[in-house]
């Protein structure tokens, strides 16, 4: 049987939410506020999920970005916050077309074990709150920094820990090769490539202060010494900075690229890679 929602503890206040081995979301428990980091396809009942980890605390919402696989269960919170420039994608509901896009995509494994689509209800939330750089999450305890990374998307977002070294980068980094090459109008699509490589280059910057690296995608099996499917070692900021400035100073080419988010060229890293497009740097 498939799981829907595969709750991992991170840490003492920290927990992964993987849904269906596709989505990694986060719950982060400070002393006076929890933070839920995404909502996925919005398979589970989402504050049924926090309020067993956390008990009945008040709940932050953000998005890393406004993308179907981390967006769709939005609605149902009253308020999600999302980085500025995603904001529009992030009130737009699911057309029919997206909607069967994921069913076949993926969903798959999960129908042919029963699982009842009518239960799915993707959407916006009533309210959504707009991020920029500067704005901070306090949760009392600790307290995570909005930075703006634009890339996989214009509207992309990391926060930062910097007590505890915590660094959530969304689909920036990853241990595959990333879409940077992304340009389906406005529905999240990415920046230019020299931009998405100045984030990477900030990010390279944090370096020293972090600790963990959390994406919202990872596997389970074939990741190097030191990655899982919800951490990446530090290092992984410096491979992405490095092979990213190679690509926009033209030393690499890579090679020729075709996936369900468009067609360009990839370059792969040690760890990872980035598929741009070669027009758009
Ligand atoms: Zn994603």
């Amino acid at each position: 049987m498939m799981q829907v929602l595969k709750i991992t503890q991170l840490a003492e206040n920290l927990w992964a939410l993987d849904e269906i081995s596709k989505t990694n979301m986060f719950v982060i428990k400070g002393s006076k506020y929890v933070l839920l980091v995404d909502t996925g396809f919005g398979l589970s009942d989402l504050k049924e999920v926090v309020k067993g980890l956390c008990g009945d605390m008040p709940v932050k919402v953000i998005n890393t970005h406004a993308h179907l696989d981390h967006d769709s269960g939005n609605n149902q919170f009253d308020t999600v916050m999302v980085g500025w420039h995603d904001e529009l994608a992030a009130l737009w509901p699911l057309s029919e077309a997206e909607k069967l896009r994921c069913i076949t995509g993926f969903f798959g494994p999960m129908l042919k074990d029963g699982y009842d689509l009518n239960q799915w209800n993707p959407g916006p939330a009533k309210h959504i709150e707009p991020v920029s750089a500067e704005d901070r999450i306090d949760l009392g305890d600790m307290c995570l920094e909005v930075i703006e990374t634009p890339g996989h998307t214009c509207g992309s977002i990391s926060l930062f820990e910097p007590n505890l070294g915590w660094l959530f980068t969304g689909d920036m980094i990853l241990t595959w090769e990333v879409w940077g090459q992304l340009t389906r109008g406005a529905f999240g699509s990415s920046s230019c490539l020299r931009y998405y490589s100045r984030s990477l280059n900030f990010l390279e910057s944090l370096l020293p202060k972090v600790k963990d690296v959390f994406p919202a995608h990872g596997k389970d099996i074939d990741n190097p010494p030191g990655y899982t499917h919800y951490r990446m070692p530090p290092d992984i900021l410096r491979i992405y900075a490095q092979g990213t400035r190679d690509i926009v100073n033209g030393k690499v080419k890579g090679e020729p690229y075709d996936s369900m988010g468009g067609f360009g060229r990839c370059v792969y890293f040690e760890v990872g890679g980035m598929a741009y497009n070669p027009d758009r740097i």
